[in-house]
């Protein structure tokens, strides 16, 4: 755990944490500002790979911060770079949407078709789906080709209710061939962590997670070096946090106490 005041990135997730659906939470992006302008380096960290990084510039902008590219990490990005690292030219079908699929073609990626042979499959939260897309997964996995998820979150919060995310296909993947992936890519897991230090080019003693999800949020903070932030403006509350056996750094009501921090 470091001192906040010693840090020079600051990562935050989104959803519960900066944002409720399209509506930014009261004073997180005056927040965002703040830090920008006291000299802080300022990235959005999803794991939701149903939308491309372009995508996530146009909402950061559209709820008042004026963010740039450099700002933007997905889990499909780190998955991008996973596989080009691990698995050079190997065919990958891609249980997610046609953007995914695009980002993926754009960074070199040899994505495959349904009804195609594939070495790999990547599933990711694919709003999407079809029945032909899942059961052709579930076969290429039954086979034993390697399985890969961009994120292990079970819901995605929305205006609409909780959409079933990567974790809820995760669970039904593993009901209809006994298989869990061999990787996951995105927070908690090592291989996003790993992305974000090079995007970032730091080290993760200089670095602090800001997130309202213990499970990936926290985990992903605590598990990879990095100094944990809960906030209590999304999904957890004190309860939770005393069930849940972690122990953040720091546990704020929402991101607007890191202005005392700087
Ligand atoms: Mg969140």
């Amino acid at each position: 755990m470091k001192n906040l005041k010693d840090i020079s990135v600051y990562l935050f997730d989104m959803d519960g944490t900066l944002n409720m659906g399209e509506r930014p939470l009261d004073g997180a992006m005056e927040t965002l500002k703040i830090l920008t302008e006291a000299g802080k380096t300022v990235c959005f960290v999803t794991n939701n790979s149903s939308k491309s990084k372009y995508d996530y510039l146009k909402k950061v902008c559209r709820m008042g911060y004026k963010a740039d590219i450099k700002q933007i990490i997905t889990s499909g990005m780190a998955a991008a770079s996973y596989l080009n690292r691990h698995f050079p030219g190997r065919r990958v079908f891609v249980l997610g949407t046609e953007t995914l699929c695009f980002e993926l073609k754009e960074s070199g990626i040899n994505v495959v078709k349904t009804g195609e042979d594939a070495d790999i499959v990547l599933l990711a939260f694919d709003t999407e789906l079809t029945y032909a897309k899942l059961w052709h997964a579930t076969n290429l996995i039954a086979e034993g080709k390697t399985y890969i998820a961009t994120h292990p979150d079970f819901v995605c919060p929305s205006d609409n209710g909780n959409m079933p995310d990567a974790g809820a296909m995760m669970a039904l993947v593993e009901k209809t061939t006994g298989k869990n992936p061999e990787i996951i890519i995105g927070k908690p897991y090592a291989p996003m962590a790993e992305y974000v230090f090079d995007f970032c080019k730091v080290t993760p003693d200089k670095v602090a997670f800001v997130g309202d999800r213990l499970y990936t949020d926290i985990k992903f903070a605590l598990n990879n070096g990095m100094t944990g932030v809960l906030v209590l403006s999304g999904e957890t509350d004190i309860q939770m946090l005393k069930e849940s056996g972690l122990n953040p750094d720091y546990v704020f009501d929402d991101v607007n106490s890191l202005r005392n921090y700087l």
